[in-house]
């Protein structure tokens, strides 16, 4: 399952409704200290606003930035008429409350949909933004024409932008699938993983899911990006999943590569909540 393909797919929509519209959806991308993989996240999600003809703000703050002052740039930004979403890149710097920053972010412009507003309405079913991740991730299953109806879906990870809410939208009415969550006190992990239809993997170990752990003809979401060493590449390292992908792939019906997998479905599908809170905030 290839989500770079599908990725392309959806974005060709996504720009032809753009150049329809009589504004540009604009994001607002938030981004405290330097961490390199959260550099790399939010030059990834400039260009795709780029691509995708998004205007995009970009808010680069010092790593010792205070609390108090990125709670007021999220103040501005969120009474900033000309801001549709407000993208605040994790993890933030530990003297940071991550908790209380997302609260701050009203659940109109929240198009990670990581705050309690939207999270609610996605546990009880309603209108939310769904984050990112686990969006992509139905949007991958929906491509390939893979039904969820009946199956037994295996979730490794129980996080709040991935594992969680994957869960829960899984075992809704319209997915109705029969869902396990399993994490580090999961007692035998390997009998969980075998009994998975569908096995989705999260929990951010490197090529931690073997042959030995995956029933035949199971479909495997990959959702991990995991850096290692890698002293034959000129860099130095290169990016691995969570499942080991050479032993599964001639094993399983489906599965998603790492990279070119969950990861573009993923700032795809942020532009996508983009474009929606543009729409529901400019039609007034
Ligand atoms: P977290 O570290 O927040 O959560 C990992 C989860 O996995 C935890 O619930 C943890 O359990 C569980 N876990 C870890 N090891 C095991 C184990 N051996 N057995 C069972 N459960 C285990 O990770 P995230 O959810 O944020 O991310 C998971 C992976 O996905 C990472 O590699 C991350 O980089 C990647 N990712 C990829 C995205 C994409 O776009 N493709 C987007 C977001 C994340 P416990 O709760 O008990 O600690």
């Amino acid at each position: 399952m290839s989500g770079k393909e599908v990725s392309s797919f959806i974005r060709e929509e996504i720009r032809k409704e753009v150049g329809t519209l009589a504004f540009s959806p604009c994001l607002a991308v938030v981004l405290v200290g330097d961490n390199p993989a959260s550099i790399s996240y939010v030059e990834s999600k400039k260009k795709a606003c780029e691509e995708l003809g998004f205007s995009h703000r970009d808010i680069e703050l010092d790593k010792d930035t205070s609390q108090e002052r990125l709670l007021e740039i999220i103040d501005e930004l969120d009474n900033d008429d000309e801001v549709d979403g407000i993208l605040v890149q994790l993890p933030l710097p530990r003297h940071i409350d991550t908790d209380m920053v997302i609260r701050a972010i009203s659940p109109e412009k929240d198009v990670d949909g990581f705050t309690p507003v939207n999270m609610g309405n996605l546990v009880l079913g309603q209108e939310c933004f769904i984050p990112c991740t686990p969006k992509g991730i139905l949007a991958l299953l929906d491509y390939y024409r893979i039904s969820t109806d009946g199956k037994k879906v295996v979730v490794v990870g129980r996080s709040n932008i991935v594992g969680k809410p994957i869960s829960n939208l899984l075992m809704q009415r319209d997915r109705n699938a029969t869902v396990t969550v399993c994490n580090t006190h999961t007692k035998d992990l390997r009998a969980e993983c075998l009994q998975a239809d569908i096995l989705i993997a999260a929990c951010g170990q490197s090529e931690a899911i073997g042959a030995d752990m995956v029933k035949d003809g199971a479909v495997v979401v990959d959702v991990g990006i995991n850096r290692i060493d890698d002293p034959t590449r000129e860099r130095g390292w290169r990016i691995v999943g969570d499942c080991n992908y050479a032993e599964l792939k001639d094993k399983v019906h489906a599965i998603t590569p790492v990279p070119g997998g969950v990861g573009p479905m993923t700032i795809t599908m942020l532009m996508e909540n983009t474009l929606i809170a543009a729409r529901k905030r400019r039609r007034g």
